[in-house]
């Protein structure tokens, strides 16, 4: 308490492998039965940070990729930094199939997945599973001023620790805001594996194929000429 946060949060003792492995042999060592989650950016060398993290002996691999961050963030680390998740993801989970290794690692995607198509298709293109933030934010109510560490913190509650800010909403409130939106998606995702005639989101993990860019759909002369005309 008292002291300055800075966001992104700098590792200056990690700058290879080795110094990873370091880190998650200290968390083993503390804590056994611990699953161990290595949360990294996404450099084009994605891939072999991976493949390092899972020979360090991590059990997840976190990426996370641009558009992401907190408010507090500044929009030249959430906009610059790392390639997007779509590249990285497919990246990182063929090079794990092609080292044998992909049913020992967990992959899970963040920056930037804000619905359950976003959901839907960073599955499709290889992560087991994603981490919401900023949906969860909005679902209470943030505006995304960027005011987060400034002065008293959050206007709105959220992300400050004067007692007086922080009682602006119930906890009631907040925890049955972060349930409707997990409801949402989990209604919203049912229905989108029901049409590829899914049973489980496990079957669409590594599904790219399920996936078309829309900058490259081939839009039918009637469609496009009202697209035309729209414009
Ligand atoms: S509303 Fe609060 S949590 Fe959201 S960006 Fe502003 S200060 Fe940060």
């Amino acid at each position: 308490m008292g002291n300055a946060l800075f966001s992104p949060f700098p590792f200056h003792s990690v700058y290879s492998v080795e110094d990873h492995k370091k880190h998650v042999d200290w968390i083993k060592a503390i804590s056994p039965k611990a699953l161990v989650s290595v949360k990294v950016s996404s450099p084009t060398d994605v891939d072999m940070v991976a493949v390092g993290s899972y020979y360090a002996g991590a059990h997840i691999i976190h990426i996370d990729g641009s558009y992401g961050g907190t408010g507090a963030a500044p929009d030249i680390a959430k906009k610059n930094i790392a390639m997007p998740i779509e590249y990285a993801i497919p990246k990182v989970h063929e090079f794990l199939l092609q080292e044998g290794i992909r049913n020992e690692m967990t992959l899970i995607a963040s920056g930037g997945i804000r619905t359950a198509w976003d959901i839907a298709k960073v599955i499709a293109l290889g992560a087991d599973g994603v981490v919401i933030a900023t949906s969860e934010m909005v679902a209470l109510e943030c505006i995304r001023c960027g005011k987060c560490e400034s002065g008293r913190g959050c206007p709105r509650g959220i992300a400050t620790t004067d007692r007086e800010l922080a009682n602006a909403y119930g906890l009631g409130w907040a925890t049955q805001r972060l349930v409707n939106l997990f409801h949402s998606y989990a209604i919203q995702l049912q229905e989108i594996l029901w049409r590829f005639g899914m049973r489980s989101i496990q079957e669409m993990v590594g599904r790219s194929d399920l996936l078309s860019h829309q900058d490259y759909v081939t839009k039918p002369a009637s469609a496009s000429g009202e697209l035309a005309a729209a414009h």
